[in-house]
């Protein structure tokens, strides 16, 4: 089995298309929807997780690149150097897709790595440079 993050950019008029339907029934992807940007009349974006078996994974994409959706992989991800970290939550305020958020209980900062989304905002935003990316 094999897991990658990858995004998916719809052309506008086609963000109908049900394009994570098809990679679940015809190609037995697991499909896990982090971040989806889409409006019926423009361009649309989803942010996915797809596990599967390699050959599906890859006939799956070939299937979105044919209906005219262009991918992008993920392949950098989000380093977050904890022993450094001051937990002022600067960084919180800016990720978009919750991965990082303020544990309410000590008020210390958590890191879901699952969530992220890897747009690199976190990086400018925390002032002692803690969050960096790694190829
Ligand atoms: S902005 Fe930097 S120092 Fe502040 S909580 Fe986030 S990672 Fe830690
Ligand atoms: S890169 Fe940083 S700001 Fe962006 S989703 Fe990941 S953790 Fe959140």
């Amino acid at each position: 089995m094999k897991k990658i993050k990858v995004s998916l950019i719809y052309p506008a008029g086609d963000v109908g298309k049900p394009i994570t339907y098809h990679l679940v029934k015809d190609f037995n992807l697991v499909i896990n929807i982090l971040h989806a940007d889409i409006n019926l009349n423009k361009m649309g974006k989803l942010v996915l997780d797809i596990e599967g078996e390699e050959e599906d994974i890859e006939n799956g994409l070939k299937f979105v690149e044919e209906q005219g959706i262009k991918y992008k992989l993920f392949t950098k991800t989000i380093i977050w150097q904890e022993d450094d970290c001051i937990h002022c939550g600067a960084c919180t305020a800016v990720c978009p897709s919750n991965a990082l958020s303020m544990d309410k209980a000590d008020w210390s900062l958590t890191f879901d790595k699952e969530k992220c989304l890897v747009c690199e905002l976190c990086v400018k935003s925390c002032p002692l440079n803690v969050m960096c990316v790694s190829i």
